[in-house]
C-alpha cells in the first residue's frame, strides 16, 4: 500500500480490508459491517397457543410481553431507511403471526415497491387466504409455513391450527405460482423437533416433499437459551468442541413492533437491545452504533456475554455446520440448527440464488 494514496483516500483502502478483518476486536470497534437482512415483527400477537413458542415461555414466567402491532408509517420508515443502506432481503415476522396485522399487504407491496430486496415471512397459514396467496405469489422470493405433523399431532401441539385449512392453503399457493408458471415463492414447511413429532417425521417429510419445496425439521430450544441438540449428530459435536463465533451481529436486525430493536431470533423473552428504538433512530445509526459494536466485541473478546441471553445459546453453531448430502432420494443440507430436505429431482429445478434468498428468512 502505497502511504500517500492511502492519506489521500484512507476508505477506499478500509473498504478493501479482508472481510475476515471484521471478525477480530480491531474489526468490531472500528469498522462498520454491511447490515445485510433486516427482520421486522408486524405483530406479536397471534390467534394460536403452541405449545413450543416461545410466548409460552413469556406467560410461563408471568413476563409481560403486551401485544401490538406495527405502525405503518414506522414500518415504511424502516423499509425507506433499509433499502438506502443496501440491505438484501426483508423478514417480515418476528414472534407473532404477520397475517394478523391488517394491512399486512400494503406492508408487503410497499416493500417490494422498492424493488430492493428479497421479501419472505414465516406463517401458520391458518390465515392465508386466497386474496394474500395472490399478493404473496407475486410479491415474495420466500414463505415458511409451520406444521407438525399431521392432523391429530398438528393440532395438538399448534393449538387453535386447523391442519385441513393449513394444507388446502399451501397446496393453493403452489398451484398459484404454477398457473402462474414461477419457481417463487420457494415454500419451505418448517417442522419443530418434538417427542411428538419424532413418530411421524419421515412419512411427513415423503408426503410433503413431493408437493412443496423443502421440509425443514428445526431443533427446539430450552428456555435457557439453549438447543436440544439431538436430531443434529454434526451440531452436538460442533457444540461440545468449544464456543465460536456468531455472524448474527455483522449482518442481521430484528425490530419489534413498537420499534424495539433486537440481535436475532433467539431473543426468547424479547428483551431488546437497550436504548436503541427505529422510532428515534435511524437503522443506519442504530446498525453503527456503540450498543452494537459492544454487542460484536462481546464475540470477539470471546466472552459472549451481551446481550446477557447471549451466553447459553447454541444457536451460533448454525453458522459454522453445513453439510450437504444425498440420500435415500433427498438432498438434505443440515445447517446446524435444522435440516432441509428436498427431494432430489426437485432440489434440482430450483435456483440457487431462490434457495440462497429463502436461506435468508
Ligand atoms: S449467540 Fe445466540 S443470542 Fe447471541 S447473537 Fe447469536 S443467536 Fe443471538
Amino acid at each position: 500500500m502505497n502511504i500517500v494514496s492511502f492519506l489521500k483516500n484512507p476508505m477506499s483502502y478500509i473498504k478493501s480490508v479482508p472481510a475476515h478483518i471484521q471478525w477480530t476486536s480491531f474489526g468490531a470497534r472500528y469498522l462498520t459491517p454491511k447490515l445485510k437482512s433486516v427482520q421486522i415483527e408486524p405483530t406479536n400477537a397471534c390467534h394460536l397457543r403452541c405449545e413450543m413458542c416461545t410466548s409460552q415461555v413469556i406467560d410461563k414466567e408471568s413476563l409481560t410481553a403486551k401485544k401490538g402491532i406495527m405502525d405503518v408509517g414506522l414500518f415504511e420508515r424502516i423499509i425507506d431507511q433499509s433499502s438506502e443502506l443496501g440491505v438484501q432481503a426483508i423478514g417480515l415476522n418476528y414472534s407473532g403471526e404477520p397475517l394478523i396485522h391488517p394491512e399486512f399487504k400494503r406492508m408487503l407491496k410497499y416493500a417490494e415497491s422498492k424493488k430492493a430486496f428479497s421479501i419472505g415471512f414465516n406463517t401458520s397459514a391458518d390465515k392465508l387466504v386466497s386474496d394474500i396467496q395472490d399478493v404473496v405469489v407475486e410479491h415474495c422470493a420466500g414463505i415458511g409455513i409451520s406444521m407438525e405433523g399431521f392432523q391429530e399431532t398438528h393440532e395438538k401441539i399448534r393449538r387453535g391450527s386447523s391442519y385441513d385449512v393449513v394444507s388446502s392453503h399451501v397446496q393453493e399457493l403452489i398451484d398459484k405460482r404454477k398457473s402462474r408458471n414461477q419457481t417463487t415463492p420457494h415454500v419451505k414447511l418448517n417442522l419443530t423437533k418434538s417427542s411428538q413429532t419424532e413418530e411421524e417425521t419421515k412419512s411427513f417429510i415423503d408426503h410433503w416433499s413431493q408437493i412443496v419445496d423443502c421440509v425443514q425439521v428445526n431443533e427446539c430450544y430450552n428456555s435457557d437459551y439453549s438447543l436440544k441438540v439431538s436430531f443434529n449428530e454434526d451440531s452436538k459435536d460442533t457444540v461440545k468442541s468449544g464456543r465460536l463465533l456468531c455472524h448474527e451481529p455483522w449482518h442481521y436486525m430484528a425490530i419489534l413492533w413498537d420499534g424495539r430493536v433486537t440481535i436475532c431470533c433467539n431473543d426468547l423473552r424479547q428483551h431488546g437491545l437497550k436504548g436503541l428504538n427505529a422510532n428515534d433512530m435511524s437503522i443506519r445509526d442504530i446498525w453503527r452504533s456503540s450498543v452494537y459494536k459492544s454487542v460484536r466485541l462481546s464475540q470477539t473478546n470471546r466472552q459472549y456475554t451481551d446481550p446477557e441471553f447471549c451466553k447459553n445459546c447454541d444457536e451460533w453453531v448454525k453458522h459454522h455446520v453445513n453439510i450437504e448430502s444425498q440420500k435415500n432420494g433427498y438432498r438434505t443440507v443440515n445447517n446446524g440448527t435444522n435440516m432441509r430436505f428436498y427431494r432430489a429431482e426437485n432440489g434440482a429445478q430450483i435456483a440457487p440464488e431462490v434457495l440462497e434468498r429463502s436461506s435468508l428468512i
